[in-house]
């Protein structure tokens, strides 16, 4: 490890994405005017779930792993969100990424809740028959608390389509029928939607074009830089290059790799099908992962983890749009300089809420058994995260607020008032 890798890690560790979540929270609220009960309503999960996972791994000895689901908020309806398998998982953090996921449900008017689930495990370690046991043992763990009117899981970092596959099988054996609304992220072939799977990354892509125009950079002569190259970095590296936007920076969880001409995205796939990271792709140079951020680009995209801007580097980044593929990696500290110094931050929960919407038209096909055409989801897609662009650049530039506040205080609201609405019971 460099000295820049472990100093990061170092900070890393002292994340506290929850921390971040509510003290997001707590400005929402003031400026809204709402009292602390209202706070606390919005700030305590509804209901939560810790379960133990004991796993015969292939070599016949047993492992007793965590699992997690947070059901944060049900005032809109079920809840919704991913489940995430990494060795970093811990409840708190489950915590605020179903904080995050109601303020993006209600901020793109999908009438979900939020919730998230994670199992501490670094799923690389493990076979494709122990990851199987893994989820299936969770999902038993876990099923008197999800279902298509409950809460509907989907993936996030570390699952993929064979983890929902997995998750769906397991639910509808044990409920006697197949159930195919449990989750979205399905494979085409169970009653997956069409356009899901890039969903993420076409959102990313649509706001990242629009903030571009915005700021008055045409995207033929713009510049990103990408971290992450895995579901949602991959896709937006494609779409933004089909775009023409030069695409001249990525990093994965090995490392980083650059090319100022700009890198060859389709041939940069084929290498990392081939070799499993973007390390070593000829042509490029290499970048230390951890300075990808630092990069001179117009566009930004963190499509990795939480909390990689943070007040150690954040004014070190100079692109002047930064548009959040990942949940949270901006924290506040840094936030506040990005916003000092002008910097444009296209917050999480409108820039990679592509995925949850596409969730959510999946669950409507699955429900009523009636399958879109792709052309048909990527419009709805398109139209939907567009709305939601301008609907917050308008209320941010009204009122002087970053586009973080602003989203976050339409969410917030969006909630408040069905919260409100609802009344208390009893
Ligand atoms: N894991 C994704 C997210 O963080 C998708 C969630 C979903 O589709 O429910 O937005």
């Amino acid at each position: 490890m460099t000295v820049v890798q472990e100093a990061a890690q170092e900070v890393a560790e002292a994340a506290d994405p929850l921390g971040d979540a509510r003290s997001r929270l707590r400005q929402a609220v003031e400026a809204l005017g709402y009292d602390q009960h209202m706070f606390e309503m919005l700030a305590s999960p509804r209901r939560e779930m810790t379960v133990s996972i004991p796993l015969r791994r292939d070599d016949g000895t047993v492992e007793v792993l965590t699992g997690h689901r947070v059901q944060h908020n049900l005032s809109r309806g079920p809840a919704k969100g991913g489940l995430r398998y990494s060795p970093d998982v811990d409840l708190d953090e489950v915590r605020a990424l179903a904080m995050w996921m109601t303020w993006k449900c209600a901020l793109l008017d999908v009438p979900y809740g939020g919730a998230k689930g994670g199992v501490r495990i670094d799923p690389r370690n493990y076979s494709p028959a122990e990851l199987e046991r893994v989820t299936r043992r969770y999902t038993s763990e876990i099923m008197p608390i999800i279902g298509p009117e409950q809460d509907i899981p989907a993936p996030d970092v570390g699952t993929d389509e064979q983890t929902m596959a997995w998750i769906m099988d397991s639910f509808s054996v044990n409920s006697g029928h197949t159930v195919l609304g449990v989750v979205t992220g399905k494979p085409i072939s169970l009653g997956g939607s069409l356009g899901r799977a890039t969903a993420t990354s076409r959102g990313v892509v649509h706001v990242a074009l629009a903030a571009l125009a915005d700021r008055g950079f045409e995207a033929t002569r713009s510049r990103a830089a990408i971290q992450g190259f895995g579901k949602v970095g991959r896709s937006a590296a494609v779409f933004l290059a089909e775009a023409g936007v030069r695409i001249t920076a990525i990093s994965d969880q090995y490392g980083g790799i650059r090319s100022e001409d700009g890198l060859d995205v389709a041939a940069l796939e084929e290498h990392v099908d081939r070799t499993g990271s973007v390390v070593g792709f000829p042509g490029s140079e290499p970048l230390d992962g951890e300075l990808l951020v630092e990069c001179d680009v117009e566009v930004l995209v963190p499509a990795a983890v939480e909390c990689v801007i943070r007040a150690d580097n954040a004014a070190r980044v100079v692109a002047p749009i930064i548009v959040e593929g990942a949940n949270g990696p901006t924290t506040p500290e840094a936030d506040r300089i990005l916003e000092e110094r002008g910097q444009l931050v296209v917050p999480d929960i409108l820039a990679n809420a592509g995925g949850v919407i596409v969730s959510y038209f999946e669950w409507v096909q699955a429900n009523q058994a009636y399958w879109w055409s792709e052309v048909e989801v990527e419009e709805r897609l398109r139209v939907r995260m567009l709305t939601a662009w301008e609907r917050v650049s308008a209320y941010a530039t009204g009122r002087s607020i970053s586009l973080r506040a602003a989203a976050t205080q339409l969410a917030v609201q969006t909630v408040a008032q069905a919260h409100k609405q609802r009344g208390l019971y009893p």
